[in-house]
C-alpha cells in the first residue's frame, strides 16, 4: 500500500539520479524521493584520488556483475562493474573526464535526437564544471563538477608526446575543447585532491535541502503502473516491502544494467522474454535491446627503470600520502597514476577518433613493498587501447522474476571489431610503441601479459612484429591463454525505438529514463 505521496521520485542515486535530486529540489515547492540500493559514501577510498585501486581490486561498493561466457573471447566472462553507493559509479568509476566527440553528438542530433548535438550540450557541460585551467568558451568555471588536467610528474608522459610528434600525430592542449584528435594530458574529475563525484557535486548540498528525502540500502523491486502510467515504486528496505507514490514523475536511474531490470521488472519489456521468467507484460518494448560496450584491454609492458609511482608505493610513504590527502587534499595520494590520452583515428577517411589510448605509467598489478618484507613487483607501464564505436551489439536480460538475481550481460563482442584488431592498431602506432626513440631508455620490449588470440599475428603491422615475437618467445605456445586483462566502458543500451530523446519510454507516462545512453 502506498504510504507517501511526492512529486517525483528518482531510483539510483548515480551520476544522473544524483544530478536530477540536485535540479529538482531546487524548486522549494517539489518534494523529491531519491532511493538507492547502495550505502552511504563515507569510505576514505571513494574520496582520496588513489583509493581507486583498492576500490576496483576489492570490487568494494560495486553490484559484482559479470558478463556471461564471450564466445569470441574464448568463452571469458567479463567484469561488468556498477557502484552501489551514494554516487553510484561516479564514486567508484577512474575519474577520467572525457566529454565526448562533438561529431558523434552532432550524428545522434542529425539521426533524430533532438536536442543532443554539441552545440545543444554545450551549455550544459560549462555549467555542470569548475576547471581548474580556468573558463573559457568551451570550459566552465563555476560548476559543481570539479575537473583538473592530471598531476603526474612521470617524465615518460613528455616522452610519449615527443613519440607522437615524431610519428606525425597530432597533440591537443586540450581533448575537453575545440579539438579532441591528438595526444593529451589527461583530465580527472577531481577537486581540491578529493573525487568529485556525483553525489559530492551534486547531491550533499541538496541534501541540506527539506524537500528531498533520500533512503539508502532500498532495492526497488518495480515501477507501479496504472494502466501505462506510472504511479509509483516498490521497494525493500531492511525487508520490508514499501511503496511510494509519485503525482508527477518517476525517474528511473538505475545505471546501464539496473534501468533494464527495473523497467522489465515492471513489466515494461519485450513481452515474449517477459513471459519466460513469469512476468505478465504490459508495454512490449525492446528494453534491454542493442547493448553496447567500448571493450579495452590494457597492453602492459616492463619498465627498465622503476617510475616515480613505482617508488611512492613503498608501504610507509604510501600511507603517509593516504592520510595526508584524506586530511589535507594533498600529497601523491591526490594523484592517480595516468597523465595521457590519446584519440586517434587509425584510418585518415574516418569523421572522428575511432580508438581511445589511455597511458600510465605504472605497472596494473603494482602492490605496496616494504624492503625486506615485502619486495616490490617489477615496475611496468601500460597502454588501454578502447574501441570507440564498436559495433558489436548486445543485450541485457532477466535471470528471473527476482530483483535480487543479477542480470544475465550479454555482449556479443563481434570477431570483426575484437581487442586483437584493437591492439594490433594500438602496437602499430609508432608513438605507442617502446620501440619509438623518445620513449627508448624507459621501457624494455618485453610486454607483460600476452596477447592470447592466434588471430593477432595476421593482423599485426610490420613495426609490431619485434613485440610480438617477444611476446611469444617468452610465452611459448601458450600465449593465447595468458591472463590478459579486458576492461569495459559501462556504456548502456541504444534503442530508439523505445524510448524518444526527451528520455521519455514510449507508450508509457509519467515516467522518464536517464541512465547513462539507455535508449
Ligand atoms: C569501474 C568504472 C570505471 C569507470 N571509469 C570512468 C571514467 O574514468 N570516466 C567516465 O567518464 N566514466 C567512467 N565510468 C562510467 C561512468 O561512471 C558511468 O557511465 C556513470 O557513472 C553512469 O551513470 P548512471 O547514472 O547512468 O549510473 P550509475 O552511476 O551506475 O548509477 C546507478 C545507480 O542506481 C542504483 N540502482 C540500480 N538498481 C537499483 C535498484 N533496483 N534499486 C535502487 N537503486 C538501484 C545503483 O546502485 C547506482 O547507485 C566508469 C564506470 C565504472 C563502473
Amino acid at each position: 500500500m502506498i504510504t507517501n505521496t511526492y512529486d517525483y521520485i528518482i531510483i539510483g542515486a548515480g551520476s544522473a539520479g544524483c544530478v536530477l535530486a540536485n535540479r529538482l529540489t531546487e524548486d522549494e515547492a517539489a518534494q523529491v524521493l531519491l532511493v538507492e540500493a547502495g550505502g552511504r559514501d563515507w569510505h576514505p577510498y571513494i574520496h582520496v584520488p588513489l583509493g581507486m585501486g583498492k576500490l576496483h581490486e576489492r570490487r568494494m561498493f560495486d553490484w559484482g556483475f559479470m558478463t556471461e561466457p564471450e564466445a569470441n573471447l574464448n568463452g571469458r566472462c567479463i567484469e561488468a562493474s556498477r557502484g552501489k553507493v551514494l554516487g553510484g559509479s561516479s564514486s567508484i568509476n577512474v575519474m577520467a573526464y572525457t566529454r565526448g566527440n562533438r561529431g558523434d553528438f552532432d550524428r545522434w542530433a542529425q539521426k533524430g535526437a533532438t536536442g543532443w548535438s554539441y552545440a545543444d550540450v554545450l551549455p550544459y557541460f560549462k555549467r555542470c564544471e569548475t576547471f581548474a585551467g580556468g573558463a573559457n568558451v568551451w570550459r566552465g568555471g563555476s560548476g559543481p563538477l570539479g575537473t583538473e588536467f592530471a598531476k603526474t610528474t612521470d617524465p615518460l608522459y613528455p616522452a610519449w608526446i615527443e613519440a607522437a610528434k615524431a610519428a606525425g600525430i597530432a597533440t591537443t592542449a586540450d581533448y575537453n575543447a575545440a579539438c579532441q584528435e591528438g595526444f593529451g594530458r589527461s583530465q580527472y574529475t577531481i577537486r581540491n585532491g578529493r573525487r568529485s563525484s556525483a553525489a559530492s557535486a551534486f547531491l550533499k548540498p541538496a541534501m541540506r535541502r527539506p524537500n528531498l528525502k533520500v533512503e539508502t540500502r532500498a532495492l526497488v523491486t518495480r515501477v507501479i503502473l496504472r494502466e501505462t502510467s506510472a504511479a509509483g515504486i516498490e521497494y525493500i528496505k531492511n525487508g520490508c516491502v514499501l511503496q511510494a507514490g509519485a503525482a508527477r514523475e518517476v525517474i528511473v536511474s538505475g545505471g546501464a544494467f539496473g534501468t533494464p531490470q527495473i523497467l522489465m521488472l515492471s513489466g515494461i519489456g519485450p513481452a515474449a522474454h517477459l513471459h519466460k521468467v513469469g512476468i505478465n507484460p504490459v508495454i512490449d518494448l525492446p528494453v534491454g535491446r542493442n547493448l553496447q560496450d567500448h571493450l579495452a584491454v590494457f597492453l602492459s609492458f616492463a619498465r627498465s627503470q622503476p617510475g616515480p609511482f613505482h617508488r611512492q608505493m613503498r608501504f610507509d610513504r604510501m600511507a603517509f600520502g593516504m592520510i595526508r590527502a584524506w586530511l589535507f587534499g594533498i600529497g601523491p595520494g591526490t594523484v592517480v597514476p595516468g597523465g595521457l590520452h590519446a584519440f586517434v583515428k587509425t584510418r585518415p577517411e574516418i569523421a572522428v577518433p575511432d580508438i581511445e589510448f589511455m597511458f600510465r605509467g605504472v605497472a596494473t598489478d603494482v602492490h605496496l613493498w616494504f624492503p625486506v618484507i615485502r619486495p616490490p613487483r617489477p615496475d611496468g607501464f601500460a597502454i588501454r587501447p578502447t574501441l570507440l564505436h564498436p559495433d558489436s551489439r548486445g543485450e541485457i536480460l532477466l535471470r528471473s522474476n527476482d530483483a535480487h538475481d543479477p542480470m544475465l550481460i550479454v555482449y556479443n563482442f563481434s570477431q570483426r571489431q575484437t581487442i586483437c584488431r584493437s591492439c594490433a592498431r594500438a602496437s602499430g602506432l609508432p608513438a605507442t610503441s617502446p620501440i619509438s626513440s623518445p620513449l627508448i631508455g624507459f621501457g624494455v620490449l618485453r610486454p607483460r601479459q600476452a596477447p592470447r588470440t592466434r588471430a593477432m599475428p595476421k593482423l599485426m603491422p610490420t613495426s609490431a612484429k619485434p613485440l610480438l615475437r617477444h611476446t611469444i618467445q617468452r610465452q611459448p605456445a601458450r600465449w593465447e591463454q595468458a591472463p590478459m586483462r579486458y576492461w569495459t566502458h559501462r556504456c548502456g543500451c541504444e534503442a530508439p525505438s523505445a524510448c524518444a530523446s526527451s528520455m521519455r519510454p514510449r507508450c508509457l507516462t509519467s515516467s522518464r529514463v536517464t541512465s547513462t545512453p539507455q535508449f
